[in-house]
């Protein structure tokens, strides 16, 4: 589908020399035909990506390359219906979340078009990865004969999964996450007051963007949540089944990944009580009393298991019959009268 979300045209302060080289290659007409954004998930790379569009397009770009806001370009940008900047993600209802060869088709028969209003046409997709082999292969095409003025923009946080025939003719940029300080700074500004912002910003692992997404969907309180309950569910307080039940509700992937991250932390502390470097450390004491109950072998062990349900839930394996493996194995593991203290 084609995204219509307005474009956001305030630049992140953390990307200001990764855009600084991007106009140095604008200036010296040093710009290929399509760019690879890749770094870490949460970071801001759409939105580098569609400032850059935007600067492409603006009417009136400042000395930094920056848009000026107020031309018409820059409004149609800002509404989110700027004809020459198409930005295609999966579509919303695609149940493998997968870029299907006809929507790449379509943008490509687009790309023959000239650009609606003069300057240039700009396609980003995102994330890359998500293209199919199929679609993949119809990109190449295009990416071999670009039209002059189209400028691809690929953004993709698991560059090793596109094919490398794409990779290798596009102009790879590579952004980062910010260091804590400069993240911090800017979530507080946009978080309500009172947000935890770093307890946000480690459990999107130094994303300020994610953390962001994190505060506003309530993840973590659901996060506090489902450790409390597996908690209940060692201590003999909960029913498996029935717990098991509560997590279907949840993205069964993001369950697993926090499940992965508490069990690392556990068998972390059970080697050393006084482990620094958590995963979670906003949740280190449940945790600490967690790893009291737990075997380093057999936690072990389960650690591998999760790890591989997390490749299961991708599938259409049902969530219930996953969890309540998963959470009856838990059961057994932890209340097991050896492994209490
Ligand atoms: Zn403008």
């Amino acid at each position: 589908m084609i995204e219509t979300t307005g474009v956001d045209l305030e630049p992140l302060p953390w990307f200001a020399a990764d855009w600084q080289r991007l106009q140095r290659a604008v200036w010296a007409d040093r710009l290929g035909h399509a760019l690879l954004l890749t770094g870490p998930g949460g970071i801001g790379k759409r939105r580098f990506a569609d400032l850059f569009g935007a600067s492409l397009l603006c009417a009136h770009p400042d000395a930094d390359g920056l848009p000026c806001g107020t031309c018409e370009e820059c409004a149609l940008l800002r509404a989110g219906n700027h004809p020459d900047l198409t930005r295609l993600v999966p579509d919303a209802d695609s149940k493998s979340g997968e870029i299907k060869v006809d929507q790449v088709r379509d943008l490509c028969a687009r790309q023959s078009m000239t650009s609606n209003r003069g300057r240039r046409t700009l396609f980003r997709i995102a994330p890359a990865e998500a293209m199919n082999a199929a679609a993949a292969n119809s990109l190449l095409k295009t990416l071999e004969e670009p039209a002059s003025a189209t400028l691809l923009l690929l953004v993709s946080e698991a560059p090793g999964s596109l094919p490398p025939t794409i990779r290798s003719r596009c102009q790879p940029v590579t952004l980062a996450a910010p260091p804590a300080e400069i993240a911090l700074s800017w979530l507080r500004a946009w978080l309500p007051s009172g947000a935890p912002a770093e307890q946000l910003l480690a459990v999107a692992r130094g994303a300020p963007l994610r953390a962001i997404e994190l505060a506003a969907d309530g993840q973590l309180e659901r996060r506090d949540r489902c450790l409390r309950e597996l908690r209940q569910v060692g201590g003999g307080d909960a029913d498996p089944i029935a717990i098991a039940e509560t997590w279907q509700s949840e993205d069964a992937d993001l369950l697993l990944v926090w499940l992965a991250s508490w069990l690392s932390d556990c068998l972390r502390l059970l080697a050393d009580p006084h482990a620094t470097h958590l995963t979670n450390p906003d949740q280190r004491q449940p945790l600490v009393e967690l790893s009291r109950r737990l075997r380093a072998e057999p936690g072990h062990r389960f650690l591998q298991q999760v790890l591989s349900a997390r490749g299961e839930a991708g599938t259409s394996v049902n969530k219930q019959l996953l969890f309540e493996a998963l959470l009856l194995r838990w059961a057994h593991l932890t209340r097991q009268p050896t492994a209490r203290h």
